[in-house]
């Protein structure tokens, strides 16, 4: 549960909003999950700070011995919510596992019959993609335990994140391999051989499986409400990061950028139904050796690359709410060694680069122990941005450029006959010419700190 440790950081260390929400998201960080143990009264108050703040509070759904009351406290939290006229948002992780819980009819099976699991991502038993049907009803169940709750006692839910990743049919790591030694997968897969083919098809039912057991139980009872995925978005066909929990294997299709062996992906957005994007913007700590930039545009090009990837592939209206993480992510337990961390300046303008390229909202991720720093850094920019809500909300971008040459990095936002325009300059590239293309003529953008508004009217 939220900790009143962290929730009383949270509020210290934010201040209220200079420029009101409006119509845009809330800010979602990753310490403020579960009710905290606070009287109705006392809770109603910290809401009403929060929301001063334009931060959201999200449930804890849980499963076991605790679900009672998490249900409990859920729907305490989501009554005073509602009673305030608040977002109503959760946290689904753990009603949506396991469907790889270890049992026998979730193997692959070999020739000889013999059951046999990939432990290949960890302590989880992946088993066959094609023995998972017989999970959905029992995983469908723990989300429908909350959403029949929440529906009797009247509440709106209006958010629905999960953070489901390392279950269910996953290609990377030694999957492949298993999958040729099993009988089942081979009988359903008559195009094994071909790793795009088995991509295209374990990414379509892990789409499917996210739909039936999570999606669809709750828009169908709350179309309007946002329900998403860590890590689940639209995209061009690859993706430029490594999860902590996904290695990188010469094997498989891959394409260089520098020493980035950026992936083939397959589309899993589109079966889920899901009604936002949530793509993962984090400083992996494998990031740094990827490039010869300069420190801070080694990190800042890959973050780049996923927003201006999620940007640029979500259609219009579909809300983009991003993981962040400004610390190296998923450092080695030794330490960073010669790995320079993103500066705060830096990863500012990438939080500014990614609002000016379509992203709607943040959810900042991270340890409890670096929740004082993460949090108020990220709210400054993001409550920076709202001064900008006319074009964040209504504006269209203009350029997902991303410069492989490092220099200047520009983003804008269009909104009638005006840009709301930022650039961002590195390895010295202050002084520089740079443009925008726009309706095939160019803008220049001069350098200087901040969005600036220019008429594009002459
Ligand atoms: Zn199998």
């Amino acid at each position: 549960m939220t900790s009143l440790a962290h929730l009383q950081m949270i509020l210290e260390r934010t201040q209220p909003l200079r420029w009101p929400r409006g119509e845009r998201l809330p800010l979602f960080l990753w310490q403020l999950q579960g009710t905290p143990d606070l009287s109705d009264t006392a809770l109603a108050d910290a809401l009403r700070e929060l929301d001063r703040r334009g931060i959201a509070m999200l449930a804890r759904w849980t499963t076991g011995d605790e679900r009672d009351e998490s249900l409990a406290q859920a729907l305490r939290l989501g009554r005073i919510q509602q009673e305030l006229g608040l977002l109503v948002g959760a946290n689904c992780i753990a009603p949506l596992y396991s469907f790889f819980d270890g049992s026998p009819a979730t193997a692959h099976v070999d020739d000889q019959r013999q059951s046999f699991f990939d432990d290949s991502f960890g302590k989880v038993p992946m088993g066959c993609p094609f023995g998972i049907e017989q999970r959905y009803g029992a995983i469908r169940s723990q989300v429908e335990f909350y959403a029949d709750a929440y529906q009797r006692a009247g509440l709106q839910l209006g958010f629905v994140y999960s953070d489901w990743e390392v279950d269910g049919p996953l290609e990377w790591n030694d999957a492949w391999e298993h999958s040729k030694r099993c009988s089942r997968c081979r009988a359903q897969l008559p195009q094994i051989e071909d790793f795009t083919s088995f991509q295209h098809t374990l990414r379509t039912l892990r789409g499917e499986m996210q739909r039936q057991v999570y999606a669809q139980p709750l828009l169908s009872r709350w179309p309007q409400a946002l329900v998403g995925n860590y890590a689940v978005y639209p995209h061009n066909g690859w993706r430029y990061w490594y999860d902590y929990f996904e290695r990188f294997k010469p094997s498989l299709p891959h394409a260089f950028d520098a020493r980035e062996p950026a992936r083939p992906w397959a589309d899993e957005f589109s079966g889920t139904g899901y009604s936002f994007a949530m793509p993962v913007m984090y400083t992996w700590y494998r990031t740094y050796d990827w490039y010869d930039y300069t420190t801070d545009y080694r990190w800042f090009y890959n973050m780049l690359k996923v927003a201006s990837n999620a940007g640029q592939s979500a259609p219009r209206g579909l809300p983009i709410i991003s993981f962040v993480h400004h610390n190296v992510t998923d450092p080695p337990a030794e330490g960073l060694g010669h790995v320079q961390p993103m500066s705060e300046a830096a990863y500012r303008e990438l939080l500014w680069h990614a609002l000016l390229r379509g992203h709607d909202a943040f959810f900042s991720w991270c340890p409890d122990d670096e929740a004082a720093h993460e949090a108020p850094l990220l709210h400054e920019t993001w409550a920076e941005s709202l001064e900008y809500a006319e074009f964040l909300t209504g504006g269209v971008p203009v350029t997902f450029d991303v410069p492989r040459r490092e220099g200047a990095v520009l983003s804008a936002l269009r909104l009638g006959d005006r840009l709301l325009v930022r650039r961002s300059d590195f390895a010295g590239s202050e002084g520089q010419r740079a443009w925008l293309e726009l309706d095939g003529r160019r803008i220049e953008v001069t350098d200087g700190s901040g969005c600036r508004i220019v008429s594009i009217d002459k």
